[in-house]
């Protein structure tokens, strides 16, 4: 079994991504909207704000309290629209219940939506001519091209539907050739896929959901859960210690997808840099 490390291939690409950066004129610019205290929002920003002062890269946080009106933040994304200093930026999820989300989404200009979620660049993604794309998946496709693990007339199985890892995953392995298995809440005999899978994509939400006895032998697992548990600790949707004795790769938790999302999100907000650079009209 050999582990795939994100955090590995994160540092190697931050290098050399701050090498370029070095030679900029100006810095990219990256900006989150938060609504609310949602705590795990809290440490997702954090994150994103250490990514972006380690690589010198201007970030801007806006922070909103929980009763702001939807026509308010409309207003605000519409001004980073207009920012020139902000390459990329995003509305970290989730929202309170009175905004709607994808009304907020949609809003983002889609160059800069360095989330990939908007329905210009969903939509691009499923023509196979994608632009920024969501950076989970985009990341997960990254590690496996990092480890040269062939995709191309694979059995890809993934459990979990969402817009921003399960539906972009299943169009990207798709693009790559691999026959894909797009599982959810209400798929019959699960099992019966997960066995199949050579490439196993698990985004749940359920510590330890997937067992040994749901694997076979050799499969590449992909664990892109994140449960913090009473203790405090951090687990994934895979019984990582058994999953492991049967998998040829496994990814950790953490240090496997949620260091690849990172990476990614840098990875955007520098290409929507370059494309504001060339003048292309926002
Ligand atoms: P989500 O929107 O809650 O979606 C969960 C998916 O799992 C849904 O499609 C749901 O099916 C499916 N599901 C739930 N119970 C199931 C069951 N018993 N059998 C089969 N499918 C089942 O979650 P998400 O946003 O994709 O996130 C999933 C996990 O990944 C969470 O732990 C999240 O924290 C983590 N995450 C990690 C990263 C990272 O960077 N590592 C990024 C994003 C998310 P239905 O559609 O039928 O309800």
């Amino acid at each position: 079994m050999e582990l795939l490390d994100g955090k590995r291939v994160k540092k190697e690409f931050f290098e050399k991504l701050k090498e370029e950066i070095s030679k900029l004129d100006r810095a990219p610019g990256l900006a989150v909207i938060q609504v609310g205290n949602d705590p795990a929002s809290e440490v997702y920003v954090r994150q994103k704000e250490k990514m972006a002062n380690g690589l010198g890269y201007l970030f801007k946080h806006i922070k909103l309290n929980e009763d702001v009106k939807e026509e308010e933040l409309l207003n605000i994304i519409d001004e980073l629209n207009n920012d020139d200093n902000i390459d990329g930026f995003l509305v970290q999820m989730p929202i309170p219940k009175h905004i709607n989300p994808y009304v907020v989404q949609n809003r983002i200009n889609y160059l800069k939506d360095v989330d990939g979620l908007t329905d210009i660049n969903m939509g691009a993604l499923v023509h196979n001519k994608e632009f920024l794309v969501a950076c989970t998946p985009q990341g997960i496709m990254d590690l496996l091209e990092y480890y040269n693990i062939d995709i191309s007339g694979k059995n890809v199985v993934i459990v979990g539907r969402s817009d921003l890892v399960g539906k972009p995953l299943a169009s990207l392995m798709t693009n790559s050739n691999a026959t894909v298995s797009l599982c959810h809440s209400k798929t019959n005999n699960l099992k019966s896929f997960t066995k199949r899978a050579d490439i196993l994509v698990v985004a749940v939400g359920k510590p330890n959901f997937i067992k040994k006895e749901d694997v076979k032998n050799n499969a590449v697992i992909i664990d892109v859960g994140i449960n913090r548990l009473s203790d405090g600790s951090l687990c994934g949707d895979v019984d990582f210690e058994s999953v492991k004795e049967k998998a040829s790769f496994i990814t950790p938790v953490p240090g496997g997808v949620g260091q690849m999302t990172v990476m990614e999100l840098a990875k955007n907000t520098y290409k929507a840099y370059k494309l504001l650079k060339t003048n292309v009209k926002h």
